[in-house]
């Protein structure tokens, strides 16, 4: 199936008399007739479903539609993109341990790893994503035990060159691992340039309509963590909380991600609701459409900009001249995402006289929406920072994100010539 189709079919069946949409099973717990078969599932001698904690049937079925679209054999779904993010590194990280990440990454994901995970003994090395293969290459310890990066950056809007990443992950014996959130599947399959496990704040593309706030994340199942089982303990030694299960020896592909759900999920608890779920499939069964949409429009509203006299530079890998192009049209092709930044030349009173002159586009703190909305990281989410530290997480102070919605793209074109208008005024 191409993966238009796999949107709409892959991971629900229903048989004869069944919904034909993915029902909500909305229960805390699932009923058995016998204590035996109630044993079987605690010690994962069976599957199946007790306690929504752990798994639900609604969550499961997005989740592996969410994995065959990524091109994996296994996928759970998290109530975040920041649980997420967290649970794939920490499935695999404990104290003591350190790992790689790019320095090119949503603002979250970076306090998270570099303030939080600090605190709980886990260390990381953020690398500018244009590092040589020879300076990655330095970064790697003993105990280091995995990479992450994001395919397009938030809110910078750069490409991340996996190849070179997983390349180098791989030569260390650790996986790489990919937040694909503002790609999505559609126009981007990380695992197939070699990365090994993919997440996704599919409070993004995915749910679409800015209706509820969800996480996922998928196994490529590739990656032999036997192979290197001194590094990964967790998943190739007994664990004492499962009678001394050993994950790889009896879940081989499925290892990584029956740990993360039945012993992380199990302990921390962010499991997505139901629900939620059953929104994040709606808007999975139009993602196709809407991501064709969505670049189509970006690259419309791009073109405008790039020439536009009060405009100082434009950041979207879609255009010919954009220092990302040829990262793009290698890993997609098909377009980026609806995603592009700006800066406006002069003042930065005029830049908030422009953006408050928006009728359309309103200022909010989400992207990736069906509606048209923006951002201007240093007066909103990085405000704290001061213009160095802007400068060192690569954002520039004048910098607007700008995520284009579904409108008509000349209505957005017009808001845009209005409230550049206005801003002259
Ligand atoms: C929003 C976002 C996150 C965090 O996701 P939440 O669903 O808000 O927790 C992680 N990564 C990227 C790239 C994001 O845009």
């Amino acid at each position: 199936m191409n993966i238009d189709t796999k949107c709409l079919h892959t991971g629900y069946e229903p048989h004869n008399g069944e919904p034909r949409q993915v029902p909500i099973y909305q229960s805390t717990t699932f009923k058995y007739d016998s204590s035996e078969e109630m044993g079987k599932l605690f010690d994962l001698e069976k599957s199946g479903y007790f306690y929504t904690r752990l798994q639900n049937p609604t969550n499961d079925t997005v989740a592996a539609r969410i994995a065959a679209m990524e091109g994996g054999v296994a996928g759970m779904l998290t109530s975040s993109g920041q649980a997420a993010n967290f649970f794939a590194v920490f499935n695999i990280c404990e104290a003591g341990d350190h790992f790689i990440a790019s320095s090119a990454i949503y603002g979250g994901t970076y306090n998270l790893f570099g303030v939080t995970m600090k605190k709980m003994g886990i260390e990381c090395t953020f690398v500018d994503p244009q590092i040589s293969e020879e300076d990655l290459q330095k970064c790697f310890k003993e105990n280091t035990k995995c990479v992450f990066g994001e395919t397009i950056t938030n809110p910078t809007v750069s490409i991340f060159d996996i190849e070179k990443f997983a390349k180098i992950a791989h030569k260390n014996g650790v996986p790489l691992i990919i937040d694909n959130t503002f790609a999505t599947p559609i126009n981007c399959r990380p695992i197939e340039w070699g990365c090994d496990i993919v997440t996704h704040s599919t409070t993004k593309y995915m749910d679409g309509h800015g209706v509820s706030v969800g996480g996922a994340i998928v196994d490529s199942g590739n990656f032999d963590w036997s192979a290197h089982a001194e590094k990964f303990p967790g998943l190739t030694t007994p664990d004492a909380s499962y009678h001394g299960i050993t994950y790889t020896e009896k879940f081989g592909k499925l290892a990584y991600i029956t740990k993360a759900t039945s012993q992380l999920m199990r302990d921390l608890g962010s499991i997505q609701s139901p629900q939620n779920a059953f929104y994040l499939n709606l808007g999975l069964e139009s993602l196709a459409v809407r991501m064709k949409r969505h670049c189509e429009n970006a690259l419309a509203v791009a073109k405008f900009l790039e020439n536009c006299e009060d405009v100082a530079w434009v950041k979207y890998a879609g255009l010919e001249n954009d220092e990302n192009y040829a990262l793009a049209q290698k890993y997609c092709p098909n377009g980026t995402c609806g995603v592009l930044a700006f800066a406006l030349k002069g003042s930065r009173e005029k830049a908030e006289k422009f953006m408050d002159s928006l009728k359309l586009a309103i200022i909010a703190t989400h992207v990736a929406d069906a509606r048209t909305c923006l951002l201007h990281p240093a007066s909103h989410t990085h405000r704290q920072l001061t213009d160095e530290q802007l400068k060192e997480a690569g954002i520039d102070k004048d910098l607007i994100r700008f995520s284009v919605g579904l409108e008509d793209a000349q209505d957005i074109i017009a808001d845009l010539k209005q409230a550049l208008a206005a801003s002259e005024a």
